[in-house]
């Protein structure tokens, strides 16, 4: 049994222009970036005036953070939205908060670590790992695996779907589980509440 990591509150903010441009990272991003399995973005001039779009695996989330935004420039009203960003060695429960800034339809996000529960290594999540052209789906949201008519979570995966045996592991096509996409469009037709 994972053991629970009380953690420090641990959160970073970055800002959005109106042309959904990174116009500011707050100072821990670089730490952050390097925790969250993401090294090279760790250095902020590299996404400094970058569009977010490049970032955000998979068209189903990229449609509905549009929406999320949308939403929000609209109403004036921050959201918040339940997200895992697992490293292959932690999981890390996130909180992610899209809120109105003052000026020009700019956006604040801000992604709140809840906890995080270290875990054997999940060899499926590591970035740098060698890929088979195998495919699989994962939840962008949640980070649970299809398997059949299951979406179930990455360590159960590998172990029940033999994903790759002694080979390499497969890719992972991003999308939205049918758990996690209702919660979300809820989320989106309620008002946002602080
Ligand atoms: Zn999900």
């Amino acid at each position: 049994m994972a053991q629970t990591t009380d953690t420090p509150a641990e959160s970073i903010t970055y800002h959005l222009d109106a042309e959904d441009r990174i116009v500011w990272v707050s100072p821990d991003w670089g730490r952050f970036a390097e925790a969250n399995d993401a090294a090279e973005l760790a250095d902020t001039a590299a996404v400094i005036g970058q569009r977010i779009w490049p970032f955000i695996d998979g068209l189903t989330e990229r449609s509905l953070y549009q929406q999320f935004f949308d939403l929000v420039r609209n109403a004036g009203k921050p959201i918040r939205i339940p997200l895992r960003c697992d490293s292959p060695t932690h999981r890390r429960h996130l909180e992610l908060q899209i809120g109105p800034l003052d000026d020009d339809d700019g956006l604040a996000i801000c992604s709140h670590t809840l906890r995080i529960e270290p875990r054997p290594t999940v060899v499926l999540l590591d970035r740098r790992t060698v890929r088979s052209q195998m495919l699989v789906d994962i939840c962008s949201f949640c980070l649970k695996v299809r398997s059949g008519n299951d979406w179930i979570e990455t360590e159960q995966a590998v172990r029940s779907m033999r994903l790759f045996g002694d080979g390499p592991a497969p890719q992972l096509s991003h999308g939205v589980c049918p758990v996690c996409l209702p919660e979300l469009y809820r989320r989106l037709n309620i008002t946002p509440g602080p």
